[in-house]
Formats: C-alpha cells, sequence, structure tokens
C-alpha cells in the first residue's frame, strides 16, 4: 500500500510534492478515501455506469459501493440516472455518472504575453473563458506574480454564490521543482512560490479550502491531447512532442503526468540527435532543438537569419509558423529540405522514446502537428523502417492538427482531477 500511494502521489498531475509526513499511511479511512477515488476516477472515464460494472472495474463489493455512492452523492460528485431495465430478469438500475455541478474548476495557462482562464464545473459544464493580456516575460518575477494573482481575483467576480471554487490549476511556460517552487527560463522565474501565493489570494478573499497546483505548460498539453483527442484507453501511455516557440515534450503514463524525480520528467527535446550537429542553446551540439525547433528550421530554410528567427519566434510564434508552412506549401525547395531534416531528427528521437517507453502512441502536437504533413514521411523513415525495437509495432504515431488553448484545456483537465483525488478535502456534504 505504501508503495502505491507513493507513485499514486508522483503521477498526480496537479499536485506539488508532498511535504514529509502527508503520505497516506494505509488506515482504514485512507482505504475509503482510495476507494472514493477509484469509483470517481471510473465514472470519469467510462461515463454513466451501473453500480455492479464500477464494483467490478474497482474490485468493490457491493455493500461497500452503497457507502460509497452515498457519500459521493451526498457531495453533489455523482448523480443518478433514469432507471434502465437490463435484459432478462432483475429489477431495473439506475446508472451513475459523474455530477460535481455545485463545484467550480478554473485553468489558468500564463502565457509570455497573455493569460488565458477556463472555468468549469468539477462535471465539465464550461462557464467561463477570460483572456487578459499580460506581459509577463517584461514584468519579471514580483511584478508578474501581482498581475497572475490580479487575474485570478477577477475571476471570483463571476462566482454568483450557488457554486463552490474547489480547484485552481496553473499551466507555466516552465515547471514546478522540488517544494512546489516555479521555475521560468521564459518568464525569469528563479523560483517561485506561486501555488502557495495564489492559495493565500483565495483564502484572502474566502475561498479557504481551494487546491492550487502547477505543471508545465506542455505536460498539460500532452495530458489534454492523451485523454480527450485521441481515441485510446484512459490509461494509455502517450509521448507528446509540440510547442510553439521550442520543441517542447511530455509523457502521459496511465492517464496522468509523468513528472519524473523533480518535475521535469518527460522531456527530451534536447535529445542528443547527432553529436556533431549544429550548436544548440543548452551549450551542446546536435540536440533535437537545433534540428527541429522553430528558428532552427526557419534558419535552415533560409528564411531569416538566426537573430531575427529567435526574434520572431520568441514574439510572434505564430506568424513564424506560418511563413515555413506557406514556404512549404509553395514548394521552397530550402524550406522542404530543412522539414526533411528535421523530420529524421524528431524521427531519431521518436525511435529511441518508443524503445524505452514502449507508448501506445506518439503524438505530434503544437507547431509540429502543424508541420506533420511535411515532418511525418521523414519520422516514419526512421521509426517504422527495418523492424525497429520490440516495442514498435503496437505504438502509433499521430498528428494533431495545431490548436490553440490545448494547455488552458489541460489545466481544466487537471483541476477536475484534483477534486476527483481529493473529494473528502475539496467538497462538502450538501445532504444529509
Ligand atoms: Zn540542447
Amino acid at each position: 500500500m505504501g508503495s502505491l500511494a507513493n507513485d499514486y502521489d508522483r503521477r498526480m498531475p496537479s499536485a506539488n510534492y508532498p511535504a514529509p509526513g502527508s503520505r497516506r499511511s494505509g488506515s482504514s479511512g485512507d482505504v475509503r478515501h482510495h476507494n472514493l477515488t477509484q469509483v470517481l476516477r471510473y465514472v470519469r472515464d467510462h461515463g454513466p455506469s451501473s453500480r455492479h460494472d464500477i464494483a467490478h472495474g474497482c474490485g468493490l463489493g457491493i455493500s461497500t459501493m452503497t457507502d460509497l455512492v452515498g457519500e459521493l452523492r451526498h457531495r453533489r460528485l455523482v448523480r443518478e440516472l433514469d432507471p434502465v431495465r437490463r435484459t432478462g430478469a432483475g429489477r431495473p438500475t439506475r446508472p451513475l455518472e459523474v455530477d460535481g455541478d455545485p463545484w467550480v474548476v478554473l485553468g489558468v495557462h500564463l502565457d509570455l504575453d497573455h493569460i488565458r482562464v477556463r472555468a468549469a464545473t468539477v462535471g465539465g459544464l464550461e462557464l467561463w473563458r477570460d483572456e487578459v493580456p499580460v506581459d509577463l516575460r517584461r514584468l519579471g518575477a514580483p511584478d508578474g506574480v501581482h498581475a497572475v494573482l490580479a487575474v485570478v481575483r477577477a475571476q471570483l467576480g463571476h462566482l454568483d454564490g450557488t457554486r463552490d471554487l474547489v480547484a485552481v490549476q496553473l499551466a507555466l511556460p516552465g515547471r514546478v521543482g522540488r517544494g512546489g517552487l516555479v521555475v521560468s527560463e521564459a518568464l525569469g522565474w528563479a523560483s517561485v512560490a506561486l501555488t502557495d501565493r495564489v492559495g493565500a489570494a483565495l483564502a484572502a478573499r474566502g475561498h479557504r479550502n481551494v487546491h492550487v497546483g502547477a505543471a508545465d505548460e506542455t505536460q498539460l498539453a500532452a495530458l489534454h491531447a492523451a485523454r480527450t483527442e485521441l481515441d485510446l484507453p484512459s490509461d494509455s501511455i502517450v509521448a507528446y512532442l509540440g510547442g510553439s516557440r521550442a520543441v517542447s515534450t511530455a509523457v502521459v503514463v496511465d492517464g496522468e503526468i509523468y513528472l519524473g524525480a523533480s518535475g521535469a520528467g518527460g522531456d527530451f527535446g534536447h535529445a542528443h540527435v547527432d553529436p556533431t550537429g549544429p550548436a544548440c542553446r543548452c551549450g551542446r551540439h546536435g540536440c533535437l532543438q537545433s534540428f527541429a525547433g522553430p528558428a532552427a528550421v526557419l534558419v535552415a530554410g533560409d528564411l531569416l537569419t538566426t537573430r531575427e528567427a529567435d526574434q520572431l519566434v520568441l514574439d510572434q510564434p505564430e506568424k513564424a509558423l506560418r511563413l515555413v508552412v506557406e514556404a512549404a506549401a509553395a514548394g521552397d525547395a530550402r524550406v522542404l529540405t530543412a522539414l526533411q531534416r528535421a523530420g529524421r531528427a524528431l524521427g531519431h528521437t521518436v525511435d529511441d522514446v518508443v524503445g524505452i517507453l514502449n507508448p501506445d502512441a506518439v503524438v505530434l502536437g503544437g507547431y509540429l502537428g502543424a508541420l506533420a504533413g511535411w515532418l511525418l514521411p521523414a519520422v516514419q523513415l526512421e521509426t517504422l523502417g527495418a523492424g525497429g525495437p520490440t516495442a514498435f509495432p503496437g505504438t502509433r504515431v499521430v498528428a494533431l492538427p495545431s490548436r490553440s488553448g490545448r494547455s488552458v484545456a489541460g489545466a481544466l483537465l487537471a483541476a477536475r482531477d484534483a477534486c476527483f483525488s481529493d473529494p473528502l478535502t475539496l467538497t462538502q456534504r450538501l445532504s444529509a
């Protein structure tokens, strides 16, 4: 049980690292908590389900189920649907589905020049969206944090008193390291206690019992892709390669973000493709980034100088992508060669990742998804040929069309997950 709880903590998408002693110890209360979470996740992943199917799927007895379902119904986390008559004998059954209507969750994506917010109920009903221009890159750490707090506070104005806020998940252009401190090179944040600050700002407005989590924007984009955009079981293993200003990657295991030892798990943007390759900004040569990063493609395709490419990708990543797409679509030979080279570097990396992880799917998202038509043939050349690792035959390589808002959608998903992971702390009984 101890090691199980450990693994569980490590994979939680929205949790910060638990303080020593906070891990569950295996008492009967913990078993009940674990069972409640299992039931919620089952219904989340399978939609309306009979008590029998939930009990079977979670390995629970029917009498235990009665207690658990009662608790979840009192908290408006699940609800009963109209009776369904089963074929053959027996009483009609009332399927259960996720309710969650009284509980609000927020996903907040901090991009370099704007903050994007989505709010929904724990049941998934969308409530509102917001997008606020904030130049976080220019503001630096202290002023940037104040700006984030102001945006979060402003969201509270949408709450009309009929629903309670229970979880906020922040998507960052950076990562959450040990102790929950945010490190973001892009924002110039060295070690910012952002989740604590947001939690304190909410508590000061009377929202005292809100889970505040944070994760890298690409990890959350990967979570969304794996859980909702691919036709895969919810416990799948997915390697995601995307990003908008650089190759940014993440891994989802059993439907949860794989954080690794210090929050940076699944980062293979600097996979060492070719030690004789071009210089990378990390100080080494021939990283995936130096072949397939958006600036690298612009430069290798002779569209811009290194300096121009770096600036454009930083300031206007969408415009940088459009330049490449338009040149490739027009048949620009240098750009096509640059994309082929980027595709082969991606292919080398994907080949290694498949051998290491044996994932269900490798996903090209972000700007790589938008360029997939040109990249995939080269990726496949490097990965699907010559037999390859035994892991390969079962792995799909999938391109998702470029989509803005995947990170904030993933943050919303993780905020809902936080409530499913800790229903007793985050919600209260609304009926006896
Ligand atoms: Zn590098």
